[in-house]
C-alpha cells in the first residue's frame, strides 16, 4: 500500500514563500499601498492595474481616431476656406483699385480741373490766383468726400506743384519727374517715401484741343486698404494682409492680430493657394496660405493661429480627456469592488484554514453573496471543516474509551497484583501465628546455605518445641492452645533479632536460623527464648488465669552438611526433653 507509506496525496509540503499573514495580502483597502509596494503582485492590484490599462487603452484609442478625424476634417475646411478668403480680398482689392482709378480720372476731367488748369499756364495773374484759388476748393472738397484718400496734388505742364490739399509730403524728385508724364490714369505701384511708402492715383489733365495741361494725383490712405482687406470671416487671430515684392508688409487687415513680414515657410503663391503650417514672424504657430496680386505683383496672405483654426480639436481632446478620466475612474472603481469581492472571501476563506493548521476544528467561513465558484469552494472548505470536527470529536470519544479502559486495565491489574502479593504472603505465611511458614523456612534456608558456602559466614539452627502441650490442650482447650501459640510466636519474635529468620516449623515447634551466629551464640540466643518465654504468661478466653508454657530448645551449627543440621538440632532438642524439659541443648 504506498500511499500509506508515501506524503500525503495532494498535499504538498510548504516550501519556500513563507505563508504571510492576511494583513499583507492585497486588500482592496490596502491594495493601493499594495499597489505602490509591488504593483504586479497582490490580485486586486492587477485586477485594478488591467481594469485601468484597458480603459485607458480603449478610450486613448477612441480619442486618438476622433481628434485625427476632427483635424482632418478641419484641415480640409481650412482648405477650402483660406483661397475662398483670398480669393474675395484681391477681387476686393482689385475692384476697389478699379474704383480709384476712375476716381482720379473723373476728377482730371471735370470742367473745374480742366478750365482751372488751363488758366494756370494763363500769363494773367489775376487768372492763375483764381484758378488756384477754386483748385483749391474742388481738391480740399474731393478730400472731404473722399475719405480714400489722404492728399491730392496738381502738377502743372511744368511739372510743378500748382495745388496741394493734405499733409505736405516730400516726394522724391524722380517720382515727381515721372508723375509729370502720366498719359493715362492709373494707380501706381507704392513708391518709398520718407517715413515709409507712398501710393498715388495719378491722371493727366487734357485740354478741349487734347493739349497736356498738367496731371492730377491723389495719394491713397494705407487704412482705407486695410478696411478692404478687413474679412468679418475669419477669426479673431486671423489677418489679411499684403506683401510687397521686396518681402515687407504693405497693409494689413483691420481684422486680426498685427504680424509683419511673408513667411518663407509659406508656399510660394500659386494659381490654387495650398495651405501651410507654420511658425510666423511673431513666433505664433500659424495655418496660413498666400496669393499673387497681379495687379502690382503683391502677394496676399491670409493668416490664422493654428491653436484657433483647430480649436474644436482641442475642445474635443478635452472633453475627451474629461470623458476618459470618468471612464477610467469608473471602471477602476468598478475594479476595485469586483477585486474586493474576490479578495475578501478569499482572504476569509485562508484565514479559515489557518484556523484549521492551528489546531481549531469547528471552522465555519461565511459565504460571500455572489453564488459563484468562491462561493461553491467556500461551502465544500465549510463541509470539509465540519467532517473534520465530526471526526475530531470522535476521535477524541474514542480516545476517552480507550483511556478508560487503560485506567480500569491498570486498576485491575494493580488489584491482581495485591491479591497475588496477598496470596503470595498467605502461602509462606502461617495463618495462626503469622510467622513465616515451613515452606518459606526450606526455600530461605536453601538460599542462606548458599550464601555461606561462598562467604563462609558462620550459621545456626535453632529448633523450639513447647513443653507438654498437649496436656495444655487437653487442660484448656485447643483454641486456648492455638491462642497461646500465637502469644508465644509474639515473644519470641520480640527477641530475634531482624537477620535471624523465624518461623513456625510444626504444631507447636519453632525454627529459628540465625545468620552469622556461631554455636555458642545460637545457644545464648536460645536460652534467651527459653527465657523470654518461661517468663511470659498467656492469657485466653475462658482462662481465668494468665498460663505458663515452658520450651526445650536446641542448637545446632553449620558444618558443610544441611542434613547433619537438622539431624544435630533435633538431637539436640531430644536431648532437651529428655533433660527434663525448659533447657537449651548444643549439639556437641
Ligand atoms: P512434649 O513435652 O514431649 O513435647 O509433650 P507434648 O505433649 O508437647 O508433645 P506431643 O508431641 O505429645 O504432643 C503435641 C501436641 O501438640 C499434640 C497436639 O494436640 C498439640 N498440637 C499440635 N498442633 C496444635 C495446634 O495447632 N493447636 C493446638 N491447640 N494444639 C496443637
Ligand atoms: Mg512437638
Ligand atoms: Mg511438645
Amino acid at each position: 500500500m504506498p500511499e500509506e507509506e508515501g506524503e500525503p496525496v495532494g498535499m504538498p509540503e510548504p516550501e519556500g514563500e513563507p505563508v504571510r499573514a492576511p494583513e499583507e495580502e492585497g486588500e482592496p483597502g490596502g491594495g493601493l499601498a499594495a499597489l505602490a509596494r509591488a504593483p504586479f503582485r497582490s490580485l486586486p492590484s492587477r485586477i485594478i492595474l488591467s481594469v485601468f490599462g484597458a480603459a485607458l487603452a480603449t478610450s486613448l484609442a477612441v480619442a486618438l481616431v476622433s481628434t485625427s478625424s476632427i483635424e482632418s476634417f478641419l484641415s480640409a475646411e481650412i482648405d477650402q476656406k483660406f483661397p475662398a478668403t483670398l480669393n474675395g480680398a484681391s477681387e476686393r482689392l482689385d475692384l476697389w483699385y478699379a474704383q480709384r482709378r476712375l476716381d482720379i480720372e473723373t476728377f482730371a476731367r471735370s470742367a473745374t480741373v480742366v478750365e482751372n488748369a488751363q488758366r494756370i499756364s494763363s500769363s494773367r495773374t489775376r487768372d492763375r490766383e483764381r484758378a488756384h484759388t477754386e483748385l483749391g476748393q474742388y481738391l480740399a472738397y474731393v478730400l472731404e468726400r473722399f475719405p480714400q484718400y489722404k492728399g491730392l496734388v496738381l502738377l502743372d505742364a511744368g511739372g510743378e506743384a500748382a495745388v496741394w490739399v493734405g499733409p505736405e509730403l516730400d516726394l522724391p524728385p524722380g517720382l515727381v519727374a515721372g508723375l509729370s508724364q502720366v498719359s493715362v490714369s492709373a494707380v501706381g505701384s507704392m513708391h518709398p517715401v520718407e517715413g515709409g511708402y507712398a501710393q498715388l492715383a495719378s491722371a493727366p489733365i487734357m485740354g478741349a484741343r487734347q493739349q497736356r495741361l498738367g496731371s492730377l494725383h491723389a495719394m491713397i490712405r494705407p487704412s482705407a486698404v486695410s478696411e478692404v482687406l478687413h474679412d468679418d470671416e475669419l477669426g479673431e487671430t486671423g489677418a489679411i494682409y499684403v506683401v510687397g515684392r521686396d518681402g515687407r508688409t504693405l497693409f494689413q487687415g483691420t481684422s486680426g492680430e498685427r504680424r509683419s513680414g511673408y513667411p518663407s515657410a509659406l508656399p510660394d503663391a500659386e494659381e490654387t493657394p495650398r495651405v501651410a503650417h507654420y511658425t510666423a514672424s511673431t513666433g505664433a504657430s500659424v495655418v496660413g496660405s498666400a496669393m499673387r496680386f497681379a495687379r502690382f505683383g503683391w502677394t496676399v496672405v491670409v493668416e490664422e493661429d493654428y491653436d484657433e483654426a483647430f480649436a474644436p480639436v482641442v475642445a474635443v481632446i478635452r472633453r475627451i480627456l474629461a470623458i476618459n478620466l470618468g471612464v477610467v475612474l469608473l471602471f477602476g472603481l468598478a475594479a476595485y469592488q469586483f477585486a474586493r469581492s474576490i479578495v475578501s472571501p478569499i482572504r476569509a476563506l485562508s484565514e479559515g484554514a489557518r484556523r484549521i493548521a492551528d489546531g481549531e476544528t469547528d471552522v465555519v467561513v461565511p459565504l460571500p453573496a455572489a453564488q459563484d465558484e468562491i462561493e461553491m469552494l467556500t461551502r465544500v472548505f465549510n463541509e470539509m471543516s465540519q467532517r473534520l470536527h465530526r471526526n475530531q470529536a470522535e476521535l477524541e470519544r474514542s480516545r476517552l474509551e480507550v483511556e478508560r479502559a487503560n485506567e480500569s486495565l491498570v486498576a485491575n491489574n494493580e488489584e491482581l497484583q495485591r491479591v497475588n502479593e496477598v496470596l503470595e504472603q498467605l502461602s509462606i505465611t502461617d495463618g495462626l501465628t503469622k510467622l513465616h511458614n515451613h515452606r518459606f523456612f526450606q526455600d530461605h534456608l536453601q538460599r542462606e546455605l548458599r550464601r555461606v558456602r561462598r562467604s563462609g559466614e558462620p550459621l545456626s539452627l535453632i529448633l523450639i518445641d513447647i513443653d507438654d502441650f498437649k496436656k495444655l490442650n487437653d487442660r484448656y482447650g485447643h483454641s486456648t492452645g492455638d491462642a497461646v501459640l500465637r502469644e508465644v510466636a509474639v515473644v519470641m519474635n520480640g527477641v530475634v533479632r531482624e537477620s535471624d529468620l523465624l518461623a513456625r516449623y510444626g504444631g507447636e515447634e519453632f525454627a529459628l536460623l540465625a545468620t552469622q551466629t556461631e554455636l555458642e551464640g545460637a545457644r545464648a540466643l536460645g536460652e534467651k527464648v527459653r527465657l523470654a518465654i518461661a517468663e511470659a504468661r498467656f492469657s485466653a478466653d475462658g482462662v481465668d488465669e494468665p498460663v505458663g508454657v515452658t520450651v526445650s530448645v536446641g542448637c545446632a551449627a553449620y558444618h558443610g552438611d544441611p542434613d547433619a543440621l537438622f539431624r544435630e538440632a533435633d538431637r539436640a532438642l531430644y536431648q532437651a526433653k529428655a533433660a527434663g524439659k525448659d533447657c537449651v541443648v548444643s549439639a556437641a
